[in-house]
């Protein structure tokens, strides 16, 4: 009898335990920002930035961040009509809105092509994101964001791993944005991290970050403003400390699977997978199948199947636009029409090659039954 495959799980090992039993039993006091210090100063030295602040969450972060830049009632914020509804709700709770524009066919991110008809005079930022690790054309972005001093905001929270033309995702733009939830490629539990170079914005969201009141003040409990509370705990940086030591070889792991995924299902025709364009590393978060209308195999037929086997298989995400509180785009015809023929494969560190081979099965059954 074959257990189920879940679609995503950490990789906890002893040094995780042990650094949040350290935490939990001494990291008070003098201590208690100990662990949180040394996961930001990790974290900036991994991805190649200067500062970092962890978060409770990629939501608080991009929140804190969208705030610091000012963005607030009657802006608007071009992105991508697929994402993650995480990505938008930040802009909707600071009164401005999302404005969706279509998705590439290959990459499922934003298409540059159609941004520059999409900016009006309230736009005040363009939202790239980094779609289940593959990588979003920055060069076109950061040359459009530049062409009209909008700037570029990198949710990368599905891009541990990925690099663009040399540079980790997350750190090309204004800002990024990280998330470190139980799906992703590295975990505190819950958990997010604010990126950036710029030490103006740096100040301003960590004091943004701490209920308005400036780092170093001597004046207790004095808020400046009215800020925010999207702290991490010192016991989950503890978990992420010692997930940050790990970086590389989480993140090999993930390029394993996917491309274990992708040497045994390439040749099913009218069949693709994440792209990695020349010059990129894919960090290959979240290994996604598409099917070509011609093969007539729709998302329910996936979900079907490997409900059949026990496995878990993630659709691919619905547009935004399509959801009841946002107007539907229907121009974006690729966000539209994508997500009927997808879904995502389990891609967990510890998944076994017989598991692996499951997955592949059911996929490949598929086909053969024409
Ligand atoms: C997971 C995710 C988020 C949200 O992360 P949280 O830590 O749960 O807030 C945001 N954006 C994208 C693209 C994500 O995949």
């Amino acid at each position: 009898m074959n257990s189920r495959i879940f679609y995503t799980k950490p990789s906890i090992t002893e040094k995780e335990v042990a650094y949040a039993t350290d935490a939990a039993r001494n990291g008070w006091g003098d201590h208690c920002y100990e662990y949180i210090y040394r996961f930001e100063e990790a974290f900036c030295r991994h991805l190649g930035v200067k500062y970092a602040i962890a978060t409770s969450s990629a939501t608080g972060a991009l929140h804190m961040g969208l705030a610091a830049l000012g963005i607030g009632r009657e802006d608007e914020v071009i992105m991508a009509d697929t994402n993650w509804i995480a990505s938008a709700a930040p802009i909707v709770h600071l009164g401005a809105s999302p404005v969706f524009i279509d998705i590439l066919s290959d990459s499922w991110c934003i298409d540059p092509a159609l941004i520059e008809a999409a900016i009006t005079p309230r736009t005040k930022a363009i939202l790239a994101v980094h779609l289940y690790g593959n990588l979003c054309k920055m060069d076109q972005l950061m040359a459009i964001g530049r062409k009209y001093g909008i700037p570029v905001i990198e949710d990368a929270a599905e891009a541990l791993g990925s690099v663009y033309h040399g540079k980790c995702a997350g750190s090309m733009a204004t800002f990024g944005a990280f998330s470190f939830h139980g799906t992703k490629t590295i975990t505190t539990g819950e958990g997010g991290i604010f990126v950036t170079n710029d030490a103006d914005l740096y100040q301003r969201v960590l004091t943004l970050s701490n209920h308005g009141r400036a780092r170093g003040s001597s004046k207790q409990f004095w808020a400046e403003m009215i800020g925010f509370k999207y702290k991490m705990s010192n016991i989950q940086a503890a978990i992420g400390c010692a997930q940050v030591e790990r970086i590389d070889e989480l993140t090999r792991r993930k390029r394993e699977i996917f491309a274990y995924y992708k040497d045994r299902l390439s040749s099913l025709p009218g069949l693709s997978m994440n792209p990695e364009p020349e010059n990129t590393i894919n960090g290959a978060w979240m290994p996604t199948v598409v099917c070509s209308p011609e093969t007539g195999i729709t998302r329910e037929r996936l979900q079907a199947a490997f409900a059949a086997e026990e496995i878990d298989a993630r659709v691919f995400f619905w547009p935004l636009s399509s959801l009841p509180f946002f107007q539907p785009v229907s121009t974006n015809t690729c966000a539209y029409d994508i997500p009927g023929r997808a879904i995502n494969l389990p891609s967990f560190h510890d998944i076994s090659d017989n598991d692996l081979d499951r997955v592949v099965k059911v996929l490949s059954s598929l086909w053969h039954k024409g």
